[in-house]
C-alpha cells in the first residue's frame, strides 16, 4: 500500500516540474525575506530570476551547520516568530529551526507515508519507548489509525509486560533499550520470539549496519529505519519501505544531492559522497543546499515497492 500515490509514484518529469516550481518559489521568498540568503546570492551575482528549474540549484551556494549557529536564533526565519508553531533547538550546535503549523503537518504526513511503506498500518500496535524525539511519530501513527502505546517507563520488566498486555506489534526505540530488552529475556530463559512483535523501527542515525545486524540476530524480525536530524527535521526526512532497498526521500519536501566532500562537485547516482539537502517546502526555516556531513549513496530507479522516490543508503 502507498499512502500518497500521487506523490510517491511521480514520474521523473512530474517530479522535475514540481521541484522546479518549488525551488523557484523558495528562492524568490528567501531572497526577499532573509538577509542571509540575499547577501549570499548577491555576493556571487545571482538573482532569484536565475533560478527557473530545479537543475539551477547547482548555481546556489552550500550552507553548513556553522551558518545555523551564526544566524541563531532568528536569522534564518522567513516569517515572524508569532507565526512559528515550534522551534527545534539543536544541541550539538547552537541552532534553532522553526516550523509553522503547515511544516509540522507536512512532517506528520511524511512519517505516515514511511510507516505505511513498511506495512505498519491500522492493524498495528505501536509502542514508543522513551526517546528524545518530538511527537511527530505518535501523531503520524494516530493519523493512520495505529494504536499507540506511549508513556512507557525505562524499566525493562515493565516494558515487556506492556508489550504482552497490549499485543504490541511494533516497537520504536533507540537500539540500546532494544538490546537490553533482548538480553533481559534471555537472562530469564525467555526469547524475543515469546513477544508478539512483528517489526522494529529505529532512527537511522543510531542504527548503523553493525547495530542492525546485532538487533536482527536477537529479534529475527524486520528492522526499519527512519531518518531525521535535529538541524533539519528530527524524523521523517526519509524512511525505508518493506523492500528495504534504501530510505525513500520525500522529494516533494526535500531535494537531495550527493557531493564529493572535497571538491563539492555533485557525484553520479550510486556513487558515495556527502548528503546535501534542500528543504523545498519548508515555510519557517528553509535550508538551501545544507551539507549534512553524512555519507550516503543515492538511487533513483523505481523501487520494487513501486515508489519512484529517490532512495538513500547511508555509509557507516
Ligand atoms: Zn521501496
Amino acid at each position: 500500500m502507498i499512502l500518497n500515490t500521487a506523490v510517491e509514484t511521480m514520474t521523473q518529469s512530474e517530479k522535475t516540474a514540481l521541484q522546479s516550481q518549488q525551488l523557484k518559489t523558495l528562492i524568490e521568498r528567501v531572497y526577499k525575506k532573509t538577509s542571509f540568503y540575499q547577501k549570499r546570492m548577491d555576493s556571487i551575482g545571482l538573482m532569484p530570476a536565475d533560478i527557473q528549474r530545479v537543475q539551477d540549484i547547482s548555481k546556489l551556494p552550500f550552507m553548513t551547520a556553522a551558518d545555523l549557529s551564526a544566524n541563531y536564533p532568528f536569522g534564518l526565519l522567513t516569517i515572524p516568530l508569532s507565526s512559528i508553531a515550534r522551534v527545534q533547538i539543536t544541541t550539538d550546535i547552537r541552532g534553532a529551526i522553526g516550523f509553522t503549523r503547515q511544516d509540522i503537518t507536512a512532517q506528520i504526513e511524511m512519517i505516515a507515508r514511511s510507516l505505511v511503506a513498511c506495512h505498519i498500518t491500522s492493524n498495528s500496535v505501536l509502542m514508543i519507548l522513551p526517546t528524545d524525539f518530538d511527537t511527530g511519530l505518535q501523531q503520524a501513527a494516530e493519523s493512520l489509525g495505529i494504536t499507540v502505546i506511549s508513556g512507557c517507563k525505562d524499566n525493562v520488566h515493565s516494558q515487556i509486560k506492556t508489550i504482552l498486555d497490549f499485543s504490541v506489534t511494533t516497537l520504536f526505540s533507540s537500539p540500546i533499550p532494544l538490546l537490553q530488552l533482548a538480553d533481559f529475556l534471555k537472562k530469564h530463559s525467555f526469547s524475543t520470539h515469546d513477544l508478539p512483535l512483528m517489526n522494529l523501527v529505529c532512527e537511522a542515525r543510531l542504527c548503523p549496519a553493525s547495530i542492525r545486524d546485532e538487533l536482527m540476530a536477537k529479534f529475527q524480525i524486520p528492522i526499519y529505519t527512519l531518518y531525521g536530524r535535529a538541524d533539519i527535521m528530527s524524523l521523517g526526512i526519509s524512511g525505508e519501505c518493506h523492500q528495504q532497498h534504501g530510505l525513500h526521500i520525500h522529494e516533494d519536501h526535500f531535494y537531495p544531492e550527493i557531493i564529493d566532500p572535497h571538491t563539492a562537485a555533485v557525484v553520479a547516482d550510486h556513487q558515495p559522497g556527502e548528503l546535501v539537502l534542500t528543504t523545498l517546502s519548508r515555510e519557517a526555516t528553509p535550508l538551501i543546499r545544507y551539507r549534512t556531513g553524512e555519507f550516503a549513496v543515492l538511487a533513483r530507479e523505481r523501487c520494487s515497492c513501486d515508489r519512484t522516490s529517490a532512495r538513500l543508503t547511508f555509509i557507516t
